[in-house]
C-alpha cells in the first residue's frame, strides 16, 4: 500500500500512521518530499485495510498495489481455472466454449421444457438452464415453481444428458437444490448478498456468479472472492450487462470489454449472457459472438418453445426455430475463431 499524507499533515499525524503500521507488522518506509509525505507499507492487508488507514487524520489517499481479490487473482494463480463435469464437459482454459440455454423460468408444462432441452441437445449445447426461484422486480410477477421446477429440470436432464443450471436465492434452499442441479447460479441481484455467497462457498458445486446491475469489475471479483474464501474454487463469472444511462434500445449495457479485463486479472472462467445483457432477441447472436471473440468461455442464452406466452423474459427469448439457426451459426463461428481463442488464452497467462 502507498499512503499519501495531506500537504499540511503534521509530524505527529505521520508518525501515528507509521506506528500503527509497524504495530501491525508492516514493513514501512517513508519519504518526505517538498509537498507530501508518502508512506510505503508492505504487509498483510487482511488485518489492516486501506479503508482503515484512510480514516487516520492527515491521510490524503491510500493506494493499493496488489488487487484485493487474492484467490481469484491471476497473480496468485497464473493458469486458467478449468471446471470439469461428470460427463467430461469442461469450462475455461481455452476449451470449446459451452452453451447454457433454456427458459428464463421453468413453467408448468414439462413437455415444453423437454422440447426446449431436446432442441438444445440437438444443437450441441451442454447445459439446460431454467429458473425455479425467480428474483422479480415486482411481487406480482411470476416467482417460480420452486422444487417442482427443479424436478422438471432433472427429468429433462435425464432424458437428454444435459447438465442443469438453476438460480439459488436463499441459502436455506441449498441442501434441497444440490440434489437437482449441476451448477448453482447466483443472480445479478444477489452478487453482494454476502451470506448467500458464503453459503454457496461452502458447497462442493460449481457456481455461476452473475455481474450485479451496478457492479464494478473489482466488486464483481471480490464477490467471487467471498465464495472462494469459503473453500469453493469453482466459480464461473457471467457478464450480463450493467445499468447505465441509456436504456432506450437495450435492457442493459453489455460490457464486452469486461471479459478480457477479467481474464487479465483473474484465472476464473467467464461466460457471456447476451439475453439479459441486451434484452433484445435480435442482439443475442451478434453479442454472443462478440463475447466469444473477446474470450468468453461460454454463452448463456434464453430460449423458449412459446416466447409469446412465457411467464418471464419472453421478449428476449429465442423461439426454437430461431435458436436452431442462431446456435448453428454460433457453433460454426466457434470453429472459425478456435485458433484465435487459443492464442488469446495462451497470451493472457
Ligand atoms: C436469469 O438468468 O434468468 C436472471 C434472472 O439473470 P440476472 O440475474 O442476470 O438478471
Ligand atoms: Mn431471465
Amino acid at each position: 500500500m502507498i499512503i499519501i499524507m495531506e500537504r499540511n499533515a503534521t509530524k505527529v499525524q505521520i508518525q501515528r500512521v507509521i506506528d500503527f503500521l509497524k504495530d501491525n507488522d508492516f514493513q514501512v518506509r517513508h519519504n518526505t518530499g517538498e509537498v507530501h509525505t508518502v508512506i510505503d507499507a508492505l504487509g498483510d492487508k487482511t488485518t489492516i485495510t486501506p479503508g482503515r488507514l484512510a480514516a487516520f487524520e492527515g491521510v490524503k489517499e491510500v493506494k493499493i498495489i496488489r488487487e484485493p481479490f487474492r484467490l481469484a487473482s491471476r497473480d496468485r494463480k497464473p493458469e486458467d481455472t478449468v471446471i470439469e463435469f461428470k460427463n467430461g464437459v469442461k469450462i475455461g482454459g481455452g476449451n470449446k466454449p459451452v452453451a447454457i440455454v433454456g427458459p428464463c423460468s421453468v413453467e408448468a408444462d414439462y413437455e415444453g421444457l423437454l422440447e426446449i432441452a431436446t432442441a438444445a441437445k440437438e444443437m450441441g449445447c451442454e447445459f439446460l438452464r431454467g429458473g425455479a426461484f425467480k428474483p422479480r422486480t415486482s411481487p406480482y410477477d411470476f416467482q417460480g415453481y420452486g422444487e417442482k421446477a427443479l424436478q422438471f429440470l432433472k427429468r429433462a436432464s435425464e432424458a437428454t444428458g444435459l447438465l442443469v443450471v438453476s438460480e439459488v436465492m436463499d441459502a436455506s434452499d441449498l441442501p434441497m437444490m444440490l440434489d437437482y442441479v449441476d451448477v448453482l447460479q447466483v443472480g445479478a441481484r444477489n452478487v453482494q448478498n454476502f451470506k448467500l455467497l458464503h453459503a454457496v462457498g461452502k458447497c462442493n458445486k460449481p457456481v455461476i456468479l452473475k455481474r450485479g446491475l451496478a457492479s464494478t469489475i473489482r466488486e464483481f471479483l471480490l464477490a467471487a472472492e467471498h465464495i472462494m474464501y469459503q473453500g469453493n474454487m469453482q466459480v464461473i463469472l457471467c457478464e450480463r450487462g450493467i445499468r447505465s444511462f441509456d436504456s432506450a434500445f437495450t435492457r442493459n449495457v453489455m460490457d464486452i470489454a469486461s471479459i478480457p479485463v477479467i481474464k487479465k486479472y483473474s484465472h476464473l472462467p467467464v461466460i457471456v449472457d447476451p439475453s439479459h445483457g441486451t434484452g433484445q432477441r435480435y442482439l443475442i447472436e451478434p453479442m454472443a459472438k462478440a463475447g466469444l471473440v473477446v474470450g468468453a468461455d461460454g454463452v448463456m442464452i434464453e430460449i423458449h418453445n412459446d416466447p409469446e406466452n412465457a411467464l418471464s423474459d419472453g421478449k428476449q427469448s429465442l423461439p426454437l426455430p430461431m435458436f436452431r439457426e442462431v446456435m448453428g451459426r454460433i457453433n460454426k463461428f466457434n470453429e472459425l475463431i478456435k485458433e484465435d481463442r487459443q492464442h488469446q488464452a495462451a497470451n493472457t497467462i
